[in-house]
């Protein structure tokens, strides 16, 4: 039994009210509860709240023994101005749902509905609404939180929206498809001195100023190379914004990219000798923290052959092109305790770039999605 049009109306406004209301990472609680109050109806097996800050767990028990599947969305908005040109604008100033997870949500509770009415034959579903993905803090704290034990899963699959590719049309590879991550920051600390005698002072400049490119030029090597990696230097500030005083510290902040993990540390281990060799010339003191820390994502062969199954099945186009992609994506975690994969699906050639302030979410998607999923769990599950 596949979505009823009652069910598609419903989720198309289910997925707008999520869009008027939206919270960013880390202060979800009431998309929680939104979503824990649309699908109460659906009589989970079991229903997990406050998972790694704001996240919700269902599951849907099947009667016999089988694998846990669990499918993924994220509950958590973007500190971004909405454009005002749609009926569903978000009514929060400064917040939006400008990454489309309030679809990745509503296409979870398209799946809930249908395991509702009749659950898996055997093993089960956890259907999992992760809080605070574009801090990268979600994930780890859902796989960190005590009671993911409870819910640890075989299978771990999720999608994601891809504005620039044709509506409807999947993206799908095994092995890397979204980079490693992490922003660094660097403080500097020397002295400040009269501007009239800088020389009595000891002023982070000339490290700031050699840092910034030897930072950028730490980067290189092609994309499509496991040995490619970038740094941007996102930020640097010295000192205050007065004539009279020589500066005694500066804060340079870098995003480190890389394609996979263990590049990541080399990159780091050459970040931190670069900064350490231009305090010492300078004399001055210098810490190093990590911020937004995303790994690898990397989608594991047999997963990925699940999804393609399903893909087939259900007769949607899909290829393996523009992967993987620069950006980063915290489900990469869920992969170090399961088979996991996710998917991208084209949210139309036409469409805004994520993180624009007039993109919206293709209620189309929708459906498209759970086919997907439900296909996947089916073939799994029963
Ligand atoms: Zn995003
Ligand atoms: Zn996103």
């Amino acid at each position: 039994m596949s979505l009823t049009n009652q069910d598609i109306v419903d989720l198309i406004s289910f997925r707008r009210e999520l869009h008027r209301f939206p919270e960013i990472s880390n202060e979800e609680e009431a998309t929680a509860k939104r979503v824990t109050n649309f699908l109460g109806e659906t009589s989970p097996s079991m229903v997990l709240t406050g998972l790694g800050g704001h996240g919700v767990a269902m599951v849907y028990d099947g009667a016999e023994p089988g694998p846990t599947v669990l499918f993924r969305s994220e509950l958590d908005a973007l500190p971004i101005e909405e454009l005002p040109d749609i009926p569903h604008r978000s009514s929060v100033p400064g917040k939006s749902h400008m990454c489309g997870h309030d679809g990745h949500t509503t296409i979870l509770a398209a799946l809930a509905r249908q395991f509702g009415r009749r659950p898996p034959m055997r093993g089960r579903v956890v259907l999992m609404f992760q809080p605070a993905e574009e801090t990268g803090d979600g994930a780890a704290g859902v796989v960190a939180d005590p009671r993911y034990e409870q819910i640890r899963p075989d299978y771990a699959f999720s999608l994601h929206n891809l504005p620039g590719t044709p509506l409807g049309h999947v993206r799908l590879k095994p092995g890397v498809v979204n980079c490693a991550s992490r922003g660094m920051r660097i403080v500097l600390d020397g002295k400040t001195a009269h501007s009239s005698m800088p020389e009595t002072g000891t002023s982070p400049m000339l490290a700031v100023s050699r840092l910034m490119p030897a930072l950028a030029k730490l980067g290189g090597g092609s994309f499509q190379d496991d040995d490619f990696a970038m740094v941007t230097v996102t930020h640097a500030s010295m000192g205050e914004p007065v004539f009279g005083v020589a500066p005694g510290q500066a804060t340079i902040l870098a995003t480190l990219r890389t394609r996979l993990d263990e590049r990541m540390a080399d990159l780091c281990a050459s970040a931190e000798t670069l900064v350490r060799e231009a305090a010492e010339k300078d004399g001055l003191r210098h810490t190093i923290d990590y911020h937004e820390i995303f790994v690898a994502s990397l989608n594991a062969p047999e997963a990925v052959e699940h999804l393609r199954t399903a893909l087939e099945a259900e007769g949607i186009s899909h290829d393996e092109e523009e992967l993987p992609m620069r950006a980063s994506e915290d489900f990469g975690l869920f992969g170090h305790t399961s088979k996991s994969a996710m998917f991208f699906l084209g949210a139309g050639v036409d469409s805004p770039s994520l993180h624009n302030p007039d993109y919206d979410f293709p209620d189309h998607l929708i459906a498209v999605g759970s086919r997907i999923f439900m296909r996947t769990a089916r073939n799994l599950l029963g």
